[in-house]
């Protein structure tokens, strides 16, 4: 049977970008669509928009640590709107970037929706209708807000990249990887930052010292956390957002984040239609090669909610390209993901909390808290943390957490070897690097 393509693609995210490209380059004849904008979440609402603000916030505590180093720093004000227009322009340039590497890679590109109409068809917006040897889908998740009272006068991580004057006052709803990069990006450029979390403690699924280490440097820093407190309703007054709280106060904001979480994009795609199957929460069932309960169609990235991260997404698109168009079958790889939370401080991480490995593991805890040389010099109160989980009878590392600056720098590094299994040993027979807060994970004793 002949097809207009060997493989279309929907979705133009980090998923769906590398595996048509790596489909491409492997000889086969692609076709992609994207509804907004090429480079999806991460380029366009996501990853880099968000590293970019917190650069630009980290300047205000490091021309506070200048001062404590000697430095004379002259009036400080931040230009929220020239820094929008720049990042503008910079995501703007990436998308050219984007949709040039699918072109000169061969991948015919199309700027509109598709929805799946049959195992090997998709229905384009312009209603066209193309044929393909295999369909993946890769559209990604969208950004949840629960249905409270007033909930229309909230905004979300796609807003907040785009408003057109920095709020003086913000409450951020949520405690997860969002609201807490949020918190701390907004509490840095100036802005008066409350977050309310439902839990207890934020960061639900990290390792219980590094949520109670990152909450009291968060605190420290000036955001006004506040634990088991939630939303009741919201209403929009002149003065500003009036917020009822769950303990029955009010508090009044110039905006509201909504951090609550985000889900797969799934909606009126036509999978069910034609027999893939989804979970409770939308979320495409795949099997470890991304294969979907139609064989012609498979599924990557944060629409399978898997591990919801960039290189994870671009490690499945291209597992899938290697499976179906290489002859090397791949299956997706979730063992042992390094990962770092851009909070302020960062966090980075790999493998087991503590929690988690006592439960299955006799183990061993290495950690060290300490003030870092630039912190002590500067007079910031600010406190690293540091920890190996061990396997005691085999010594293998089964964890790494740190909490500090360049965190997610160092947890890449860390990650190599853990993925490698490094013991304990391996790290103490590792010479350290002086003087530097990161020898500090090869001399704990
Ligand atoms: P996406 O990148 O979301 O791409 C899906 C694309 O499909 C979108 O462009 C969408 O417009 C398109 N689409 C949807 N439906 C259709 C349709 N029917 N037809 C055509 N096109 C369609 N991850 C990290 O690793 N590090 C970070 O620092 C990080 N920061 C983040 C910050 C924020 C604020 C957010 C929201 C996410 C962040 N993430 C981060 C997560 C990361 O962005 C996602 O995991 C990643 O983008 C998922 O890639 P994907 O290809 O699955 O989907
Ligand atoms: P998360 O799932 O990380 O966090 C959602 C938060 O919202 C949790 O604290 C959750 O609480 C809370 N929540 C959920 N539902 C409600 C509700 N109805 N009312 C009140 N609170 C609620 O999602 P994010 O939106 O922060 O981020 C989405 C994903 O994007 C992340 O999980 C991550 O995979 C990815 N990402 C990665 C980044 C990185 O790599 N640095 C940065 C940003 C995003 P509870 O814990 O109680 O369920």
């Amino acid at each position: 049977m002949s097809f207009d393509y060997d493989l279309f693609v929907i979705g133009g995210g980090s998923g769906g970008v590398r595996a048509a490209r790596w489909a491409a380059m492997a000889g086969a004849k692609v076709g992609l669509c994207e509804e907004f904008r090429y480079g999806g979440t991460c380029v366009i609402r996501g990853c880099v928009p968000k590293k970019l603000m917190v650069f630009a916030s980290s300047f205000s505590e490091a021309a506070e640590d200048a001062e404590g180093f000697g430095w004379t720093m002259s009036a400080r004000n931040f230009d929220w709107k020239a820094f929008i227009d720049k990042k503008d322009r910079e995501i703007d340039r990436l998308e050219a970037v984007y949709s040039r590497n699918l072109e000169s890679s061969g991948v015919s590109i199309f700027r509109e929706r598709g929805v799946v109409k049959g195992p090997n068809s998709v229905e384009l917006a312009s209603g066209e209708t193309v044929s393909a040897g295999h369909i993946l889908i890769a559209t990604g998740g969208y950004a949840f807000a629960p249905d409270v009272p007033g909930i229309e006068h909230v905004i979300t991580s796609n807003e907040i990249f785009h408003l057109d004057e920095q709020p003086k006052r913000m409450l951020i709803v949520g405690g997860g990887y969002i609201a807490c990069e949020f918190a701390g990006i907004m509490n840095g450029l100036g802005t008066e930052v409350t977050q309310f979390y439902r839990g207890a403690q934020i960061l639900r699924g990290f390792d219980d010292e590094v949520r109670g280490h990152i909450a009291e440097e968060m605190r420290k820093k000036g955001i006004n956390l506040h634990v088991g407190r939630d939303v009741v309703s919201i209403e929009k007054k002149e003065a500003g957002l009036v917020v009822k709280c769950t303990d029955g106060t009010f508090s009044e904001y110039d905006q509201i984040l909504y951090a609550t979480g985000r889900k797969p994009n799934t909606s009126g795609l036509g999978l069910e239609d034609v027999g893939v199957k989804l979970d409770r929460n939308g979320a495409v069932e795949v099997d470890k090669f991304s294969q979907t309960a139609v064989p012609s169609i498979y599924a990557v990235g944060d629409v399978t909610d898997r591990v919801n991260l960039t290189p994870v997404a671009i490690r499945e698109g291209m597992a899938f390209a290697e499976t179906v168009f290489r002859d090397n079958p791949t299956p997706a790889d979730h063992e042992l993901i390094p990962t770092a939370v851009f909070t302020q401080p960062e966090i980075g991480t790999i493998g087991l909390t503590q929690e988690e490995a006592r439960e299955s593991h006799d183990i061993e805890i290495y950690r060290s808290t300490f003030r870092p040389m630039f912190h002590a010099f500067a007079d910031r109160d600010q406190r690293m943390l540091m920890k190996l989980i061990v396997d005691k009878p085999t010594q293998k590392i089964l964890g790494a957490h740190i909490v500090g600056p360049a965190a997610g720098e160092m947890i890449q590094m860390v990650g190599i070897a853990v993925k490698m299994g490094a013991t304990k040993q391996d790290f103490d027979n590792t010479m350290a690097v002086h003087p530097t807060a990161a020898e500090e994970l090869v001399t704990m004793r």
